[in-house]
């Protein structure tokens, strides 16, 4: 068995190493003056989401009818969108449209549509401002569509009882307590 004194110079010393190694590792995390350590920067990055901007992800879509089907369908929900969007937008609402827009874009389900329809976004980008801001932006990009499809151009100025869907304006924004009473 060691002698007591050797013991204790050995649990000192086995301290200071343990010591040595922690602080290594903490200075390792540290930032230089001036910047931003990892955590921190962890902490300040927004969540990180989907690239609202770049190629577009679908395929082709060879087969007109269904072409023409989907856009029939897709125009229709986003002008409803615009037009149930809110008056008075908050910075949080406003980002939600923004960010909608440019990934509806994105993940479009006729390729080449998403890939014109991208450079029309890059021109025009979302007006998210309020829901008139929003619907007259829509009423235009949708009219750019129409003219390169050599379409009649829609009269913007109806925009506003087009697309009334009759679905009424509900104050109370908590929607799922009321459909579960419906
Ligand atoms: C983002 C996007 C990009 C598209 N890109 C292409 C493409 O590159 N090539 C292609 O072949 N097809 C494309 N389409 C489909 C195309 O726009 C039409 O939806 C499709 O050709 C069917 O046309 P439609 O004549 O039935 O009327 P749609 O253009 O689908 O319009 C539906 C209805 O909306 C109303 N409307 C028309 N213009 C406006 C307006 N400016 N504002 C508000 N309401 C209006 C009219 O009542 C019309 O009947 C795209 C669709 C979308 C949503």
């Amino acid at each position: 068995m060691a002698p007591p004194g050797i013991k204790g110079r050995f649990l000192v010393f086995a301290l200071f190493v343990i010591a040595l190694f922690l602080f290594v590792r903490l200075e390792s995390h540290r930032a230089p003056p001036g910047q931003l350590s990892p955590i921190e920067q962890a902490k300040k990055k927004p969540a990180s989401g989907p690239s609202l901007t770049g190629h577009a992800i679908a395929p082709k879509l060879g087969n007109a009818t269904a072409k023409a089907e989907l856009g029939r369908a897709a125009w229709k929900v986003l002008h409803t969108t615009f037009a149930r969007f809110p008056e008075k937008p908050t910075p949080d609402e406003k980002e939600a449209l923004r960010s909608y827009v440019h990934l509806f874009q994105r993940l479009y389900p006729c390729g080449e549509c998403a890939e014109h329809f991208g450079k029309v976004l890059a021109k025009y980008p979302p007006q998210v401002s309020s829901r008139s801001a929003a619907s007259m932006w829509g009423c235009m990009v949708h009219n750019i569509v129409n003219k390169r499809l050599k379409k009649p151009e829609f009269n913007c100025e109806n925009i506003g009882d087009a697309y009334d869907c009759g679905c009424g304006d509900d104050d109370t924004k908590d929607t799922s307590k009321k459909e579960e009473g419906a």
